[in-house]
């Protein structure tokens, strides 16, 4: 196993090769040569494994044998021990045909963690094996940055920076990662939007002087090891639930933005999980529901919704898919993406719709409607929905049939969005971890959105 570009131009990279270059250095993203299929019986067989074991069988088929298995035993067993649930992702059920899987048992209380402290890890592993130190740098809309922080924060060999908009992000976020006082995190409150990080981060990733002396690293959701992580939970849920129901067609509901958590599923389906349908849920940023239902991707005007975190217009993780798409042709992926440079759509062919179509379903939620789910889930079945997860199951019931069993992937504590659900009408009592954040001071410098500013700041931490 080796790991090459959508387009074609960069090969042969080795597991941690691709996990340290993020974006492939032809501007693709880093996919496997080939997908592994794991038989119908070696899958029988997985089916009794707990999370940490199974994560280990998943991840061994990509890892290249360059980490020795007990040191991958180790990395995994740290990662998750961080978690409050022993199962790590518990599958739990709410009607007959319907299974919630809460992601969000980690520290920040969202599924980031699940990808991030594994990442975390595996960064701290690699810069003592290579005895350089690593320097993480990222933008985040609320989420990642807390989940990253979280994973690296107090490890030796790692700085990292992470910039957020200035008060665009949820109460609780922001203490997620600004209560943090560990010396080698540097939280950067940029006066803009999430836009400007990004575009900033782009930039500094575009200086390669700059990059290569301070061995910057990214921990977006462009790294093949975040969807790796996720692609076990996968498993992990078809197996709790055949367990219930020996026999049932399982489909997954996933709120998704990126592309990036419902890419993990479509590799799980590769490899041989017979996941049947794949429900993508979005919000009113629905570029992603147009392009399943039309065969149309085209970004469209970005609204503010009650799932900040699905705030996205052009998913990052859309290339991955698209390549398997077009028959894992990196010519062809390669032509579509400049054409959509140049075009800003891309469409695609009735035979290729169709077989979009067969794969995935998909639904964009609309705001009261994600509202109007929240409230109805909370007093018929005594179960608070954080407004991502109510995007799914709304996602759920508009597309998944009575007949068939649904798994919709929570993909955050509604603790962390208590704006939404404030505006439901419900009182909710903060987990301690949580409730404990807002007698912490912080820590975090307010910048303009410069890029001069921002090289100064980080030139400092980097020389401290
Ligand atoms: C990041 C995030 C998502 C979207 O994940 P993708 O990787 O874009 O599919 C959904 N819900 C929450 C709570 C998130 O933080």
């Amino acid at each position: 196993m080796n790991f090459i570009s959508t387009r074609g131009k960069t090969a042969g990279i080795g597991f941690i090769d691709t996990v340290l270059m993020g974006l492939a250095d032809d501007g693709g993203l880093l996919i496997p040569n080939e997908i592994p299929h794991i038989s119908a019986a070696r899958l029988k067989e997985m089916e009794s494994l707990s999370y940490q074991d199974l994560a280990y069988e998943v991840f061994s088929y990509y890892t290249n044998n360059e980490i020795p298995d007990e040191d991958l035993k180790d990395l995994i067993r740290q990662s998750y021990a961080t978690f409050r649930d022993p199962e790590v992702t518990p599958v739990k059920k709410l009607t007959d045909n319907m299974y919630v899987m809460e992601l969000f048992h980690g520290p920040t209380f969202a599924f980031k963690d699940v990808a991030l402290q594994f990442l975390g890890n595996l960064y701290a592993y690699v810069s003592k094996k290579q005895n350089e130190i690593i320097h993480i740098l990222g933008a985040t809309s609320g989420d990642t940055g807390a989940s990253a922080i979280e994973g690296v924060r107090g490890k030796e060999g790692i700085r990292i920076c992470i910039l957020h908009p200035h008060q665009k992000v949820s109460r609780v976020q922001e203490l997620q990662m600004t209560t943090v006082d560990d010396e080698n995190v540097l939280n950067l409150s940029v006066e803009g939007t999430f836009d400007d990080c990004q575009r900033i981060i782009k930039d500094l990733f575009a200086d390669v002087p700059f990059k290569t002396k301070y061995h910057l690293r990214a921990i977006n959701s462009i790294n093949f090891v975040r969807i790796l992580a996720q692609t076990v939970y996968y498993f992990y849920a078809y197996f709790r639930v055949q367990k219930d129901k020996p026999g049932a067609k399982v489909n997954f509901s996933v709120p998704t933005g990126n592309f990036g958590d419902i890419f993990a599923g479509y590799l799980a389906k590769r490899m041989g999980l017979p996941v049947n349908k794949l429900i993508l849920a979005t919000n009113e940023n629905n570029i992603l529901e147009r392009f399943v239902l039309e065969g149309v991707y085209r970004p469209g005007e970005f609204k503010s919704t009650h799932s900040p975190s699905m705030d996205i217009q052009v998913a990052s993780n859309f290339e991955r898919y698209l390549y398997y798409l077009l028959g894992e042709n990196p010519q062809q992926a390669a032509a579509y993406m400049e054409g959509f440079k140049t075009d800003g759509v891309i469409t695609i062919a009735p035979e290729l719709l169709s077989r979009v179509q067969a794969d995935f379903a998909a639904h964009g939620v609309g705001g009261e409607e994600c509202l109007a789910t929240i409230g109805s889930y909370y007093r018929e079945h005594g179960y608070l929905l954080d407004p991502h997860t109510a995007c799914g199951v709304a996602a759920y019931e508009k597309c998944s049939p009575a007949e068939e069993v649904c798994v919709t992937l929570s993909t955050a504590h509604p603790a962390k969005f208590n704006e939404s659900i404030e505006l439901v009408g419900i009182e909710q009592t903060y987990p301690q971890p949580i409730q404990d954040l807002f007698a912490k001071p912080q820590h975090q410098e307010i910048v303009d959105s410069s890029v001069e500013e921002i090289v100064r700041r980080l030139e400092s931490f980097y020389t401290k």
